[in-house]
């Protein structure tokens, strides 16, 4: 494909006129198609549907009976599940609700009501004059914003690069600025862009000078057994923070959100022996227990790591033609435009392009109007805005593999037709 770039403006006025009868015709055909949330598609719930079934016993393995009050930190079972999958001790884990972010959320506001180990609650600082700062590594996770943005916690984007987050740029910041207290971090397959990060970022983030004694991890390891191409590993961070004398440094959050049911499946958070001890201080005087029947539904069902990989790789068989269909089409609609280029993810859930500088927005805005619903442009940044306006992410797990193709054929028109545009400004 020429390079659109390299174009007379009498060229692209001619690709101009074209695409728009292109984009007209879509836009007469009144579709609905979205690609906006990254969703399981029904057929993924369907892999975990024995869920439902009736229960085979309510007894625990120590003879507890789980559907009554108790056992705040998860039954023994389920934490050792999660633990044999996760390479975590199962005494390191508290299992949670239905919802990692309610667990990221409880934990940033425990930290800002309450500090930690002794320290002043962050909130302090904030009403003193000197709101807590985080490092937001970008483009990223547009909840995780938001739980920032509710906390009043400021947020400073740092470029994510192919290995994780530019380090250099973390460690000058953390090692010089008290009131950064904290750094959101996807180590695996990241929302959007699917980037993995090093042994080195992780040894690095464990082991880095912070102007702040508290300074925390938010280690959200959303799509830590998501392969879909490639099986990642992952250095351990908790190993990691107490190998370099750091233990109490990260918050491990993990759920079975894309695993069984979002919203019914369960969460999880992970840390050192104090924080988990200090956690379920905290969490005590919220909750009696959360819900063990949940917990144990998913120890009968999943029962082991090695079920619950492969689990994993019929998921995988199920997403890999949507993500190869979206590759494929951004591919030979778009390779040597210049107009976009995209990420190649080996697993996660989504699929980040990056437009033209200027053409994130109206990308979407056009696709919108032809009945393609994406994620709102500059939603992967902090406060919404995206400083180049130009990502976009791309969710292709719930529509079907027709839709998704179509939707990418509508999208990547609304990009050159945004692209020409700009061109011809
Ligand atoms: N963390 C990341 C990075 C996500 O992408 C998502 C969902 O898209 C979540 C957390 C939500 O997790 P949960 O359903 O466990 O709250």
């Amino acid at each position: 494909m020429k390079k659109f770039t390299e174009a007379s403006s009498a060229e692209l006025k001619t690709m101009l006129r074209e695409l728009q009868e292109r984009y007209d015709a879509f836009c007469a055909q009144n579709l609905k198609l979205n690609m906006a949330r990254g969703k399981p598609a029904p057929s993924q719930l369907d892999l975990s549907a024995p869920l439902m079934d009736k229960m085979n016993a309510y007894t625990l393995e120590d003879g507890t009976d789980a559907r009554n009050y108790g056992i705040l930190e998860g039954i023994p079972e389920c934490r050792r599940l999660f633990g044999e999958t996760l390479g975590i001790a199962p005494e390191q884990i508290i299992i949670g609700g239905n919802s990692s972010l309610n667990v990221m959320f409880d934990t940033l506001s425990f930290l800002c009501l309450f500090g930690t180990h002794g320290s002043m609650p962050w909130h302090y600082h904030k009403y003193s004059g000197h709101p807590v700062k985080f490092l937001c590594p970008v483009p990223g996770y547009d909840r995780h914003f938001k739980i920032c943005e509710e906390l009043g916690i400021e947020m400073i984007p740092v470029p994510l690069l192919d290995d994780g987050p530019d380090i250099e740029m973390v460690k000058k910041l953390a090692g010089e600025d008290p009131y950064i207290k904290g750094i959101w971090c996807v180590p695996l397959h990241s929302n959007p862009q699917g980037v993995c990060y090093s042994d080195p970022v992780v040894e690095q983030l464990a082991s880095m000078e912070t102007a702040a004694e508290d300074f925390r991890i938010f280690w959200d390891n959303a799509y830590g057994i998501h392969h879909i191409y490639e099986e990642v590993p992952l250095k351990n961070i908790l190993d990691a923070c107490s190998h370099f004398h750091n233990p109490d440094r990260a918050y491990y959050f993990f759920s079975t959100s894309k695993i069984s049911f979002p919203g019914a499946g369960i969460a999880l958070t992970a840390s050192s022996l104090d924080n988990i001890k200090e956690l379920k201080k905290h969490m005590s005087a919220q909750t009696i227990g959360h819900d063990k029947l949940n917990q144990l539904r998913h120890v009968q069902f999943f029962k082991s790591k090695e079920n619950l990989k492969h689990h994993m790789e019929l998921l995988a068989k199920q997403l890999r033609p949507k993500f190869d269909a979206v590759l494929d089409k951004l591919e030979s609609n778009l390779e040597g435009s210049g107009l976009a280029k995209w990420s190649h993810p080996k697993g996660g859930y989504f699929v980040s392009l990056d437009t033209m500088p200027g053409c994130a927005k109206r990308t979407v805005e056009l696709a919108k109007q032809a009945g393609v619903i994406m994620t709102e442009a500059g939603a992967t940044y902090p406060y919404g805005k995206d400083p180049l306006d130009s990502n976009i992410r791309i969710a292709p797990t719930y529509p079907t593999l027709g839709e998704l193709e179509q939707a990418i054929d509508i999208f990547t028109v609304c990009i050159q037709i945004a692209g020409i545009e700009k061109l011809l400004n």
